[in-house]
């Protein structure tokens, strides 16, 4: 599903003393079926975007759209429950938000408040799991004992029991260890290549967005400073810096090798490749 915003202002306590305008005449394209990064400093209005997308809150002004949805405060009752199956948000630290002992209540917890029949429920069930790469072994298992990489499979999975076409992941790493992180990264790709998932990521993480976005969407003081191709977007070193964005660990690397030795490595955003290429030069 592509998503539009169309000269967007959003502002909190509209009419009150305490109005606060966080985004300002935003107006960009995040295309369906790719992952697309957004990234700035706290504060910056990634989670008021975020939020606008999924209709938790309505454009003050302007237009924004998810397919064929208008975010607009019209939009109610099952219209907004469809766009809400549609477009899925995985908070930060979600498992802290698990309640139930078992996991197979956990990701059936917001699916139990419509009426599908039992089958339809062991399906969706199903069909989430192997989505996310977890048997049905977990489904007895206590959520609170898992590992940090597979609980948030398990928010993940409890999303995609709704079959969205949007993801939108808060911050989907942080916290996890080296591994858990990586296979957070197969799974987001895989996401998208066999699912053909819409996927929004809203990180500090720079090093998986090189690794795994293919559109990058800077926002500043509720201003978009730049979006579009991953490649185009880090080759703006100094405008990512002026607006407190870090360049990918890699591509440092790969930018001093060429401009303090005059070496030439390839632009890889995998360390294996890069350390590969390192041992051909050197
Ligand atoms: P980010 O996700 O990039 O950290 P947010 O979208 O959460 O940024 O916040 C953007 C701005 O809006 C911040 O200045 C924040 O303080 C303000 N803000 C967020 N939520 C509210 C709210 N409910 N009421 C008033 N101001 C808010």
């Amino acid at each position: 599903m592509e998503i539009k915003f169309e000269q967007v202002n959003y502002t909190y306590n509209l009419r009150t003393p305490l109005a606060k305008k966080v985004l300002n005449d935003i107006s960009l394209i995040i295309p369906a079926n790719k992952i697309n990064g957004i990234v700035g400093p706290v504060g910056s209005g990634k989670t008021t975007m975020m939020e606008l997308i999924n209709g938790l809150i309505f454009p003050t002004r302007g237009i924004v759209t998810v397919g064929d949805y208008t975010i607009k405060k019209s939009i109610k009752g099952k219209q907004l429950n469809k766009l809400r199956f549609d477009v899925g948000i995985v908070f930060q630290f979600p498992e802290e938000q698990f309640f139930n002992i078992t996991v197979k209540e956990e990701i059936i917890f917001a699916l139990q408040h419509y009426q599908y029949h039992l089958k339809e429920i062991d399906d969706r069930i199903n069909k989430a799991l192997q989505m996310v790469g977890l048997n049905e072994t977990f489904l007895d298992r206590n959520p609170f004992n898992l590992s940090g990489g597979e609980k948030r499979k398990v928010a993940i999975a409890s999303i995609l029991v709704f079959n969205p076409k949007v993801i939108i992941l808060d911050e989907p790493t942080v916290g996890l260890d080296y591994n858990s992180k990586k296979k957070l990264i197969q799974l987001i790709k895989k996401l998208r290549k066999n699912y053909h998932k819409t996927i929004i990521i809203c990180t500090h993480d720079v090093d998986m967005l090189y690794q795994i976005a293919d559109n990058i969407i800077v926002i500043n003081k509720g201003n978009i400073i730049i979006d579009g191709p991953k490649e185009e977007v880090f080759s703006k070193e100094e405008l990512l810096k002026a607006n407190g964005v870090g360049l990918p660990k890699i591509l440092t690397f790969v930018n001093k090798a060429r401009n303090n030795k005059g070496i030439n490595l390839v632009n890889c955003t995998d360390i294996k490749d890069l350390i590969k290429d390192v041992y051909r030069n050197v």
